[in-house]
């Protein structure tokens, strides 16, 4: 398979902070449509490996491509146009507007030209909204002021907002960390019906749920891959076992 025929292909890729190896000549090729979770201790590199995939960290060496453009040495602001959204831990909504109104400043097309809550409500925007609405489980919802949204509705929010810009790939720092057990099965059926047609990576620390969601699981242990696989076949390997029950 030639590299562009995967959503995103790194190779050796390395970042230092001072004298520290963070991240060190890391393979990591992720699949179109593919659910990949990246799990491993802490201090591991999971969030930097992010953060230097969206532009926030810059490489010390070595190539991160999302389909056929190289993303290092990339800005920020460029790499989110190119298809990659992230989410982080803490949601970014905005509280005071509705659920509708969060959505339909997120359309690629509203913020740019006119300012934040600023749009035209044009019909490809009501049609957006409402698919991303139901895929988040807030349709009963869009008129309701998002300061009033549970802590896990506020998640799937900001996971909507990510969606209205149809991202290629996207990724997620712990999505369903503080979240009731029914919201993380639901979260999971979100990720399972968002990686149909995009890559998504997600960082968890909750294994049960890793169980539920991943395809793949690529274990970080000191900026390095030290396995990879299918969560059993990982849980198993003895080198996995080592590190986790080391800390
Ligand atoms: P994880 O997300 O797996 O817990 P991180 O990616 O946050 O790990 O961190 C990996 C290592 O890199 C940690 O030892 C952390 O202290 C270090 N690190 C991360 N960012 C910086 C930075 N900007 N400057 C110096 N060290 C950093």
């Amino acid at each position: 398979k030639r590299p562009t025929e995967f959503t995103l292909y790194i190779e050796d890729l390395t970042v230092k902070f001072g004298g520290f190896t963070a991240v060190d000549k890391l393979n990591l090729y992720v699949d179109r449509n593919e659910l990949r979770v990246v799990i491993g201790p802490n201090g591991a590199g999971k969030t930097t490996l992010l953060d230097l995939i969206c532009g926030r960290t810059k490489a010390t060496s070595g190539s991160i491509r999302f389909k056929d453009i190289e993303l290092t040495g990339m800005s920020e602001h460029r790499i989110v146009r190119a298809g990659v959204g992230r989410k982080f831990q803490t949601p970014s909504i905005y509280e005071s507007l509705s659920v509708r109104e969060n959505l339909e400043v997120s359309f690629p097309r509203g913020r740019s030209v006119f300012g934040a809550i600023a749009f035209r409500r044009t019909r490809d925007v009501v049609e957006r909204v409402e698919q991303v609405a139901e895929d988040i489980f807030l349709s009963e919802m869009l008129d309701r002021s998002a300061e009033l949204l549970s802590h896990g509705q506020k998640q799937w929010l900001e996971i909507g907002m990510l969606l209205m810009q149809e991202p290629e790939l996207m990724m997620l720092d712990e999505p369903v960390a503080g979240m009731s057990v029914s919201e993380r099965e639901k979260t999971a059926e979100l990720l399972n019906r968002i990686s149909r047609n995009r890559s998504v990576i997600v960082i968890e620390h909750d294994m049960e749920f890793v169980k539920h969601i991943a395809h793949k699981v690529t274990v970080l242990h000191q900026g390095k891959v030290l396995a990879e696989g299918p969560m059993d076949k990982v849980q198993a390997d003895p080198r996995v076992v080592e590190v986790y029950l080391g800390h």
